[in-house]
């Protein structure tokens, strides 16, 4: 078959909530992707901030072989030691003390939900409580992930939604405060907010939020499903900022492609659920779990976090040439390998052009260029990513 059929295939059989790039991708090696035509592309995407390690890498193939030949499932109701060893790999790297396994950042988000709301309830014995969440955040589609999702454009036609949700402004202090009531529970929170256009948080306004919340006896959430796993330049964003949260949400590129997502808590907060409060039959299985270990050992061997500290720079430098060149760019942004170029016209038509360039872009909301490559380029990935987008910007 063609691109051309498959995607007339897809078109048909695939309920249609995505907008597709016209290219269908059949394998990858190292930071490049190949359709099926055999055209090779630059990633800069990663499959959304996923595939950390670049792709094709054999040690970590080898280790989801090894674990597909021994147990692949085994359901919550027993122990197994891939999950085990994850859990103690999260602890270390994360700070918190007690983890629960997802399938996905989304149900990271409806767990972290149900164990601030259980908590609250176990405090004072009401089922009213409050969650403030941030205006052009994103944590995920289901009806409780949509409802902190400051995004009313998706929640609309989903109406009614999960109710005691408030939204305060990002970055913004007093906003917050004014959302505090007796009944607030949490604060949730991407420390750099990624989907909704690319903006980390000022250091000040953390430090104003978890002050406010050991003030008020709130539990302060961060969704570091994006900005987590090393992406930063530090495991975790909130190191990088110096400020812990009491729940953590992760998952992309926990697992490195394989669909793995997990919540974690401090001891106190954690203990609120007990058996029965929640539960998965994938969740923590061992394959998954596999994938999660061989990606911290390779974290650890490679010095991940100090690459991206490096490169992170690099590429920063880099796309802020652009916004001294281009009178359309108007500013570059980010942390780490989380980084976006805001411009004045739409970030689309940029992205499709860079794909026939046989660069991979992605968008954050309409007018940012978002940049999550895999947290293994080089500095000659970057400068290749520079060149195809040089070509494109002085032909506007
Ligand atoms: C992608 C994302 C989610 C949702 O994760 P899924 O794995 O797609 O369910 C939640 N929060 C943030 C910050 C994300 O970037």
């Amino acid at each position: 078959m063609t691109a051309h059929e498959y995607i007339e295939e897809a078109e048909q059989s695939l309920i249609h909530t995505y907008n597709r790039y016209q290219i269908v991708l059949e394998k990858g090696e190292g930071v490049y992707l190949y359709d099926v035509d055999g055209k090779k592309y630059l990633d800069f995407a990663a499959g959304i901030a996923v595939f950390a390690l670049g792709y094709g890498n054999k040690e970590y193939n080898d280790a989801l072989k090894a674990q597909i030949d021994k147990l692949l499932h085994t359901s919550n109701l027993y122990y197994n030691v891939p999950a085990i060893e994850a859990a103690r790999h999260i602890i270390e790297n994360s700070g918190m003390d007690r983890v629960f396994f997802t399938n996905s950042g989304t149900e990271a988000i409806e767990g972290a939900i149900k164990l601030a709301r259980k908590y609250a309830y176990l405090k004072d014995g009401t089922t009213d409580h409050e969650i403030i969440a941030m205006n052009h955040s994103f944590h995920g589609r289901s009806m409780g992930a949509l409802s902190v999702t400051g995004n009313v454009k998706y929640q609309e036609a989903f109406k009614p939604l999960i109710g005691g949700i408030e939204f305060a402004d990002f970055n913004d202090l007093e906003s917050v405060k004014a959302k505090v009531t007796d009944k607030t529970c949490a604060v949730i929170m991407e420390p750099v907010q990624g989907e909704g256009g690319l903006y980390p948080a000022k250091k000040e306004f953390l430090e104003g939020v978890r002050n406010l919340c050991d003030e008020k006896g709130i539990l302060l959430i961060f969704d570091e499903v994006q900005c987590g796993m090393g992406r930063t330049g530090s495991m975790f964003a909130w190191q990088r900022y110096g400020v812990k949260p009491d729940i953590i949400t992760m998952a992309k590129a926990l697992g490195c492609g394989v669909p793995v997502g997990a919540f974690a808590a401090k001891e106190a907060v954690a203990a609120a659920l007990v058996p029965g409060d929640h539960g998965t039959t994938y969740g923590g299985n061992p394959f998954a779990c596999a994938a999660v270990n061989e990606v911290f050992r390779q974290f650890e061997q490679k010095h991940i976090t100090q690459h991206v500290v490096e490169i992170g720079a690099y590429l920063n430098k880099t796309l802020s040439k652009f916004a001294e060149t281009y009178e359309f760019v108007k500013e570059a942004r980010g942390i780490g390998l989380m980084q976006g170029l805001e411009l004045t016209i739409p970030a689309g038509d940029i992205i499709l052009k860079a794909l026939d360039a046989g660069l991979i872009l992605i968008a954050a909301g309409q007018n940012v260029i978002r940049f999550v490559p895999p947290l293994v380029i080089t500095e000659e990935h970057v400068d290749e990513m520079a060149a195809v987008l040089d070509g494109i910007f002085a032909g506007i």
